[in-house]
């Protein structure tokens, strides 16, 4: 198992990543569970798959579980159920120095870790993510979020966990789809300030996903790192460090908005071709050599992941794409920050793109 300290502003929690967490789910939360009643927030998939696990768990060491099972999907993440969340979490009177868990991907953690903020102006929460992308993005660092018809996480608080749980075993029936999808965000790590990392992606991905487990303990351990260290520059995404994390999010955002934010392109697609767009365009812009854009999009082709607009058949143009940014939440004044490339693992902010040229880079 690996223990990766975390320390955002004075307030440590550890990021523990190993095989067989959750059936020993009590003796990893030391202590943490101070009552015997434990609410559990989940979804129906991750109910199926593991939630008797979890139950035995908490039940051989005397705790009741209380659970709240939610439908999957992004839809989840919503008004609605935020405010039932926290009545259900208010019935039960939760106090502030009680844990809630999170057991799910990145929408369970995102909905329970805002119950969390809120519930009594802030109690405390577990995270235990459950999908490849929540173990090594959204359940470190503290963001949580619902989406509002205004767009995605318009609304939300910072509210870091007390601890998370990355159980390698909960991978295991997790679909290859989610789990290619999740490795986007792994590869974003080494393209923004560690080439060292991208070329382990790039010699080790492809076994990674296939299920090798000591190299899925590594690309957790650590992507949960870099992760960790940027956001405890930048917390409050003020100075552009944490901003970093968006690599190819303004495009991949874009793709989402195109597609209705459904099925058709996950998050995870949509921020590995972004990448892709990302690294082309600083090519285009003579920044990062053209080689180097290309070596990015053959790993992303490789492992199985979107690598061009041909390869996601969407009937779309430059103009259209860009339209959707103009809409996306980093505006700043009238500009529009993107993060490029000065080479593999050199990502930085710049604030001079045109958006008419990106939109003929999208057309080319
Ligand atoms: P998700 O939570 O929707 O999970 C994907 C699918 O996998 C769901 O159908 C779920 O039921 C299923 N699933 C989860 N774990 C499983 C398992 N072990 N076995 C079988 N099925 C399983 O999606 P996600 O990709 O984990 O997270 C996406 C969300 O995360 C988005 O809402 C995004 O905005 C948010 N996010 C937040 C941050 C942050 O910093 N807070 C960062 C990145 C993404
Ligand atoms: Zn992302």
């Amino acid at each position: 198992m690996a223990v990766i300290p975390v320390d955002i502003a004075g307030r440590p929690y550890e990021v523990r990543v190993g095989a067989g967490l959750l059936a020993e789910l009590v003796a990893q939360c030391r202590g943490r569970l101070r009552k015997r009643a434990v609410p559990v927030i989940t979804d129906a998939n991750v109910y199926a798959a593991w939630g008797p696990v979890v139950e035995a768990s908490l039940r051989d060491s005397g705790h009741e579980p209380h659970w709240r099972v939610l439908p999957p999907g992004e839809q989840t993440k919503s008004w609605s159920e935020l405010a039932a969340t926290v009545n259900w979490l208010l019935d039960l009177e939760v106090e502030r120095g009680d844990h809630i868990i999170a057991l799910g991907g990145g929408v369970i953690g995102d909905l329970t870790g805002f119950c969390a903020a809120v519930v009594k102006r802030g109690c405390k929460f577990i995270q235990v993510p459950t999908t490849l992308l929540a173990q090594v993005d959204s359940s470190v660092g503290g963001k949580t979020a619902i989406n509002t018809p205004a767009g995605k996480n318009l609304v939300g608080a910072f509210h870091q966990p007390s601890l998370v749980l990355a159980d390698l075993s909960v991978l295991e029936t997790l679909p290859m789809r989610e789990l290619r999808a999740g490795y986007a965000e792994v590869v974003k790590y080494g393209l923004i300030d560690d080439a060292d990392f991208f070329g382990w992606c790039d010699a080790n991905g492809a076994a990674m996903l296939a299920g090798d487990s000591a190299l899925r303990e590594y690309a957790v351990a650590h992507s949960v790192s870099a992760k960790a260290r940027i956001v405890a520059e930048d917390e409050f995404e003020t100075t552009g460090r944490r901003a970093l994390l968006n690599l190819g999010h303004t495009f991949g955002h874009a793709l989402e908005a195109e597609t209705g934010f459904s099925d058709r392109l996950l998050h995870g697609e949509a921020v590995a071709l972004g990448m892709v767009l990302a690294a082309r365009y600083s090519a285009r812009r003579e920044l990062m050599p053209r080689a180097s854009a290309e070596h990015v999009a053959q790993h992303i082709g490789d492992v199985g992941l979107p690598a061009s607009l041909a390869a996601l058949g969407l009937d779309c143009d430059g103009a259209g794409l860009v339209r959707h940014m103009l809409h996306d939440k980093k505006m700043d004044a009238g500009t529009l920050p993107f993060l490029l490339m000065n080479g593999i693992g050199k990502t930085y902010l710049d604030k001079s793109v045109s958006l008419d040229d990106v939109a003929a880079f999208l057309d080319e």
